[in-house]
C-alpha cells in the first residue's frame, strides 16, 4: 500500500503552475482521503476563496497557504506560509510585486530560448499560464508541446534548471521579507522541500539558523520529492533546530507529478507536527 497522510500541506493549482483549478485540487484531495489541505500556490493567494468554498462542500478543512520564492545567497529557496490571512494588505501588495517581476523574467527567458532557436516562448508559456503567474513550468509545458522535449522534467534538465542555457537569474524576495510577510499575516513559516536545494551541509545549517532567527518555525520532513534518507535527515534537522514538522505532496498535475495528493509518508512520532498549532490560530 502507498503511504498516505490525512494532512497535505503543500500543493498547487492552475492559479500558479498546477494544471487543475483550485476546486478540482480540493475534490481530488478529498477523494484521496485528505482531511486537512493547504493550497500553497507560488507567490499568489487568489485560489484560496474557491478552494475554501469547495472544501466546505466536500467536508474537509482548507488551510490558507502560499509558497514564496526567495533568493538566499546564490540559491532559490521556497518558504511556505500556512494558516495566514489571505486578505492581509501588505502580503497581498508584496506578492503582487513578485508576480509583476515574473513578467520581466519571462521576457528574458523567452529571449534566451529564441537565441537557442526556440521562438514564440513568451506567447506559448503565457498561454499555459492563462493570465495568472508565469513561471518556468509554463515554459516547460510549451517546449513539450512543441516536441522539443519529451516531458517537463527533461525540459528542466536540458534548458531551465540553474546553469542550463535557457536559465536566467532572478532576484526573488529576501528570506527576511518572506518571513515578515507570512508572520505579518498571522501565518507559520515552513522551509519547503529542504533537500531540493544544492547546499553544502554548512550552508544548509546556516539556512536553518537564519530562518529560525527570523521567526521561522517549521520544516517539511515528508514531501513528494524526498527520498527515505532525505526524510530522515529532515527529521534530524527538525529535532536539532526545534522545528515543527510539516508534510506535503507538492502536487502540481495528475500527468506530471510523481506523487498524488495525500500520498505522503507519515511523520516520525516524536516530532511535533505543524498542525498542532492550527487550533491555536
Ligand atoms: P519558478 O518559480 O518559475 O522558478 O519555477 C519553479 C517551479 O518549477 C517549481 O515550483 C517546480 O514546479 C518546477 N521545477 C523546478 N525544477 C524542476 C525540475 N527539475 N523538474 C520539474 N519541475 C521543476
Ligand atoms: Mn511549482
Ligand atoms: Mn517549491
Ligand atoms: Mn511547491
Amino acid at each position: 500500500m502507498r503511504a498516505m497522510s490525512e494532512f497535505d500541506l503543500h500543493c498547487h493549482s492552475s492559479i500558479s503552475d498546477g494544471t487543475l483549478p483550485p476546486a478540482e485540487v480540493v475534490r481530488r484531495a478529498a477523494a484521496n482521503g485528505v482531511r486537512v489541505l493547504a493550497l500553497t500556490d507560488h507567490d499568489e493567494v487568489a485560489g484560496l476563496a474557491e478552494a475554501r468554498a469547495t472544501a466546505a462542500e466536500v467536508g474537509i478543512t482548507l488551510i490558507a497557504g502560499v509558497e514564496i520564492s526567495v533568493s538566499w545567497r546564490s540559491h532559490q529557496v521556497h518558504i511556505v506560509g500556512l494558516g495566514l490571512d489571505p486578505e492581509e494588505p501588505i502580503l497581498l501588495a508584496r506578492l503582487k510585486a513578485m508576480r509583476d517581476g515574473r513578467y520581466g523574467r519571462a521576457e528574458r527567458m523567452a529571449a534566451e530560448l529564441a537565441r537557442l532557436g526556440i521562438p514564440g516562448a513568451l506567447e506559448g508559456a503565457g498561454r499555459h499560464a492563462g493570465g495568472s503567474i508565469i513561471g518556468r513550468t509554463h515554459f516547460a509545458r510549451f517546449l513539450v508541446e512543441q516536441g522539443i522535449a519529451k516531458d517537463v522534467k527533461s525540459v528542466f534538465d536540458h534548458y531551465l534548471a540553474t546553469g542550463k542555457p535557457g536559465y536566467v537569474p532572478h532576484q526573488w524576495a529576501s528570506l527576511a521579507d518572506a518571513l515578515s510577510w507570512i508572520r505579518g499575516a498571522g501565518g507559520i513559516a515552513v522551509i519547503a522541500h529542504p533537500f531540493r536545494y544544492k547546499l553544502s551541509s554548512n550552508e544548509r545549517s546556516n539556512l536553518y539558523k537564519e530562518f529560525k532567527a527570523l521567526g521561522g518555525e517549521g520544516i517539511e520532513v515528508a514531501y513528494g520529492s524526498a527520498s527515505a534518507q532525505e526524510q530522515r535527515d529532515a527529521a534530524s534537522a527538525a529535532r536539532r533546530h526545534g522545528f515543527l514538522a510539516s508534510c506535503g505532496s507538492d502536487f502540481h498535475s495528475p500527468g506530471e507529478s510523481m506523487i498524488d495528493l495525500g500520498r505522503i509518508a507519515p511523520l516520525p512520532e516524536d516530532l511535533t507536527p505543524v498542525w498542532s498549532k492550527f487550533r491555536e490560530m
